[in-house]
């Protein structure tokens, strides 16, 4: 089990109130699987990510990232935590504008002390890995949305995450490069052995990953069993 919410509950301020974002939530999202989480805007979907992520300690509950408990750690040792085992995919792929593909995956070992040589060669097996083959020395400006989105993925599995979480990686993306993204990704963490969830509001994706939970209003249930495969 390599990630492990339980009993999760997020609130923000609101006016003289608090907005509950995520209602008791627990989810248990085993190595090697792809976790959907679908629901309608504004039911806690990305909160539920920032959470996982350790990037916002919720009010309560429990948060244990590849066997470490998050409770409690303090702000160096989550944010080390963070950048050894977590991968981040957000909706858009924030890629610097004057890097090529490969640089863009060097930044994220550079961070952790890879040696350069050992850095551009594992940047461009991803980049093989993701279907970029030869894009290498692109810049962001000479790739499409699609090719864009996967220099984002690449740049995620950079320090070979035990989670990976995705933000909606489709939302702009016509349905075929959409798919071909999904897919991409239930592969890799197959392959890699990662714990992933995804955030999407496209059901057409949905057939291949191993479950869907839905969110509704901060509260989280199981949508459907095992997708059909
Ligand atoms: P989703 O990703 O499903 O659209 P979010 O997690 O972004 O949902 O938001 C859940 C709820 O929390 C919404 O009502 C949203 O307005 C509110 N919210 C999200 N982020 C913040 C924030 N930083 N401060 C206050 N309210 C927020
Ligand atoms: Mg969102």
């Amino acid at each position: 089990m390599t990630l492990d919410l339980s009993d999760v509950t997020l609130t923000y301020p609101d006016g003289d109130a608090r907005l509950t974002a995520l209602d008791r939530v627990s989810l248990t999202v085993p190595a090697g699987t792809t976790t959907a989480v679908i629901g309608p805007s504004g039911s806690g979907k990305s909160s539920l990510l920032a959470v996982a992520a350790t990037l916002i300690t919720p009010d309560r509950g429990r948060v244990v990232v590849a066997g470490t408990d998050t409770t409690g750690l303090g702000r160096a040792r989550t944010a080390a935590l963070r950048r050894r085992t977590i991968g981040i995919v957000f909706q858009q792929p924030h890629l610097i504008a004057s890097l090529t593909a490969a640089e863009q995956l060097q930044v994220m070992a550079h961070l952790d002390g890879r040696s350069p040589r050992s850095a551009r060669l594992r940047a461009e097996r991803l980049l093989a890995a993701v279907g970029l083959t030869g894009q290498a020395d692109r810049r962001p400006h000479q790739l499409s949305g699609g090719q864009r989105q996967r220099v984002n993925i690449a740049r995620a599995l950079m320090n070979d995450p035990a989670v990976l979480l995705v933000d909606e990686p489709t939302s702009a993306l016509d349905h075929d490069r959409g798919a071909a993204v999904v897919d991409l990704l239930t592969d890799l963490t197959r392959d890699r052995g990662t714990a992933t969830v995804l955030v999407t509001h496209d059901r057409g994706h949905l057939n291949r990953v191993d479950r869907v939970v839905e969110m509704h209003d901060g509260r989280l249930r199981v949508s459907t069993g095992p997708a059909p495969r």
